[in-house]
């Protein structure tokens, strides 16, 4: 057992204060132990959990912190400030300004934005993101050294920036290069445009350009936008157009002052009244065949947000569904399971398309959007979809296509299907075995209590998974193993299971279940998820590799140094 009061988790307790001011120490430290006792989690992998934790909705941290802050924090380090902060002072190096109009409550402003880096006299330096919404450009030049004051921390997708208000004050401590924020109009390749969130000139081919829509928000009508996609010998980047162009697919053009902004994951260029586009000419360019070519996606390098994907798949399998709209209409929507040697991933055809299992198509045009953490092609058009003659690619065979890829790899990039993993099983949690869910409609949540966090007090009907984590010796991840690989992996089904539960309470099956798993080399194949909560890989299968549990289960113990 470890004393709390010996200061073992001190460093660790600091950070999360800083985070969650209101924090009781004891209690975060207790969170720490336990994550690192229970789940043999060590507690630097663990702050960002047990920050959660102590920030969730209703707790006593929650209620304290979200009100108004008025006492004005002082830091250095944008380290030092949480979600929450208000009215901090902070100097900075000002690394860029930008501007882009803006619809700010029905009214057209000039919303400047760019990056800030902290701990502007010495030392290594964070960078932020900033937006200033006070229209203090003359005094946020590049290269200038300044303090802010009364300025706000802004988090959105679990990542923090500065916002500058009206009421902030912005005192250069340091004049910047004097040179106003215009923007250099050296081109740069697509390749380093798509890097970053700023003003950019590039050479490209254009590879596609239609008319399109964009609905306002307040529901008062739509703008009408050019998109496409343009291109050089390093990728290709979509592009949305605020204002008519005047150029067609092939042409080659030098696009100045355009801003590259994400959508989601994906960068895109925005061009806007500010923007210059104008014929270019070079005749060892490549042409847009080539790029289109080059360009060509596959499953693994699809990202949520993406738009005109060209991409050649083969269909595994594919359904009609029908269902009723909002307005009582009843609508068809098409999709199914689709691969490629490089992974698998869902097909959703908004278009009547009707696809052969084991055919090979070739899609063009198609937009990413993900769908519970995964991203999966959408196509509109019945056009975007074309049936081909011939395999692009060598067979895969489907009832064994899992793509391997190292755990650090999945905790790391973006959210996979028909992946295989290997780690160490290094927690079991608690939360394993007979569990009740929701019988509500549409409903499959986890009761707590008899309660589903949603409806309420529900009758649960009675279902089998695993929670574990999975550990590769750099990174983790939860581990869920649903009811059918469950009793795969156990060898035993799930009446049986519940009755021996039912018979002899839940603590036998537990000890069990850490006998069989804890310590042990695992082999997934299932698919990753990658949110704000870190990465879940769900199995939908699991073989144990390694069956030697009480060598491997002390070498993991003095890893970690946990005491069991
Ligand atoms: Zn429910």
């Amino acid at each position: 057992m470890v004393c709390l009061s010996d200061g073992k988790y001190e460093t660790e307790v600091k950070l999360v204060l800083q985070e969650v001011s209101n924090a009781d120490p004891t209690e975060v430290a207790k969170e720490f132990e336990r994550y690192e006792n229970e789940f043999l989690i060590p507690p630097r992998d663990a702050l960002r959990s047990v920050v959660r934790k102590f920030m969730e909705p209703g707790s006593d941290a929650d209620k304290t912190v979200s009100q108004p802050a008025i006492v004005a924090k002082k830091v250095t380090r944008f380290s030092e400030l949480g979600s929450n902060d208000r009215n901090v002072s902070i100097e900075v190096l000002v690394s860029s300004y930008n501007s882009r109009l803006q619809q700010v409550r029905g009214e057209e402003r000039n919303i400047g934005f760019g990056f800030i880096e902290d701990s502007p006299w010495e030392g290594d330096r964070t960078k932020w993101e900033y937006k200033d919404w006070g229209n203090k450009a003359q005094d946020l030049l590049p290269n200038s050294i300044v303090r802010l004051e009364g300025v706000s921390v802004n988090e959105w997708n679990g990542k923090k920036s500065i916002n500058i208000n009206q009421t902030s004050r912005v005192s250069v401590l340091k004049e910047g290069s004097g040179t106003p924020p215009v923007p250099t109009s050296e081109p740069i390749t697509i390749e380093q445009a798509s890097k970053g969130e700023s003003t950019v000139s590039v050479v490209a081919r254009v590879i596609s350009v239609k008319p399109d829509q964009i609905v306002k928000r307040d529901g008062s009508g739509t703008i009408d936008v050019v998109r496409g996609r343009v291109g050089d010998q390093t990728g290709s980047i979509g592009f949305l157009s605020w204002k008519a162009l005047e150029v067609k697919e092939g042409d080659l053009v030098k696009i100045e002052n355009a801003q590259v902004k994400r959508f989601r994951e994906t960068p895109e260029i925005n061009i806007g009244d500010y923007t210059k586009i104008e014929p270019y000419h070079d005749g060892a360019f490549p042409t847009k065949d080539d790029i289109q070519q080059e360009s060509k996606s596959t499953i693994m390098s699809l990202r949520d947000g993406q738009r005109d994907v060209d991409i050649d798949l083969q269909v595994v399998d594919w359904t009609v569904r029908t269902f009723t709209t909002k307005e009582g209409e009843s609508r068809e929507v098409r999709s199914g399971e689709v691969q490629d040697p490089s992974g698998r991933c869902r097909l959703t055809s908004w278009a009547k398309v009707d696809l052969q299992p084991g055919s090979f198509i070739r899609i063009q045009n198609a937009r990413v959007q993900a769908w519970q953490g995964s991203p999966d092609l959408v196509t509109d058009g019945p056009d975007q979809i074309v049936v081909l003659d011939e395999a692009p690619f060598g067979p895969i065979d489907s009832s064994n296509h899992w793509v391997t890829e190292d755990l650090d790899v999945l905790t790391s990039g973006g959210s996979r299907r028909g992946i295989s993993t290997t780690g160490r099983i290094v927690s079991v949690r608690s939360d394993s075995g007979i569990i009740l869910r929701c019988t509500k409609e549409g409903c499959r949540r986890v009761l707590r209590d008899g309660m589903c966090g949603e409806h309420g007090e529900v009758e649960g009907s009675e279902d089998l998974r695993l929670m574990m984590v999975i550990d590769s010796g750099v990174s983790n991840a939860s581990l869920l193993v649903s009811r059918e690989p469950s009793e795969s992996v156990i060898g035993e089904s799930f009446q049986g299971i519940s009755e021996r539960i039912r018979a002899n309470g839940p603590e036998p099956f537990m000890s069990e279940l850490k006998e069989r798993f804890l310590g042990r080399r695992v082999t997934v194949n299932g698919r990753s998820i990658n949110d704000d909560r870190g990465c879940m890989i769900q199995a939908e299968s699991l073989v144990v590799v390694e069956t030697n549990p009480v060598e491997i289960a002390e070498s993991v113990i003095e890893r970690w140094e946990v005491v069991l």
